[in-house]
């Protein structure tokens, strides 16, 4: 009895070592993985979430522009937010709420305009090349006028 007389007299004065849930909830902790979501405008629809994911829980359609995951096969792992080119995959610091039905997140996007390739390091830039042509063309009449001259102040 007086071995515990310490404790119970500590824990009356402490304040209580747990939380009453639901109505206090612990704030989530730094990088904590929720609910995965994709920004869809940022995405390109390369498909490497897609390729990467080990439980194969996400699809990619490029053609639709559709993206598209299963949450309940989800095993949070962070590899396709990871390895998300354009960093566009997320994680929510919540978890998604139970449910008595399966059912897909799926997102739509736009097609993306594409990319010119930038030119090569021995490419010579075609625009700047075509003036000096013309420069030449349009000074080789003056050079003639001026030769012609030339010619006829040495016959006087
Ligand atoms: S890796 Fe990123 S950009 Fe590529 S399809 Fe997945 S979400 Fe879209
Ligand atoms: S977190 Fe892991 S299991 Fe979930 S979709 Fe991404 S790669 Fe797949």
């Amino acid at each position: 009895m007086f071995t515990f007389t310490p404790t119970i007299l500590k824990n009356l004065v402490n304040r209580p070592a747990t939380r009453k849930y639901p109505f206090v909830k612990r704030a989530p902790f730094e990088k904590y993985r929720g609910e995965l979501y994709s920004n869809v405008d940022d995405c390109i629809f390369c498909g490497l979430c897609a390729r990467k994911c080990p439980s194969v829980c996400i699809t990619v359609d490029k053609k639709t522009c559709l993206w598209e995951c299963d949450p309940f096969a989800c095993v949070y792992c962070g590899i396709c937010v990871d390895t998300c080119p354009t960093k566009c995959l997320h994680f929510h610091d919540v978890h998604r709420s139970p449910a008595t039905e399966q059912s897909l997140l799926t997102m739509h996007g736009a097609p993306k305009p594409k990319r010119k390739a930038p030119p090569k390091a021995g490419d010579a830039p075609e625009k700047e090349a075509a003036p000096k042509e013309t420069e030449s063309k349009k000074d080789a009449p003056d050079k003639k006028k001026a030769a012609t001259e030339k010619k006829a102040k040495t016959k006087k």
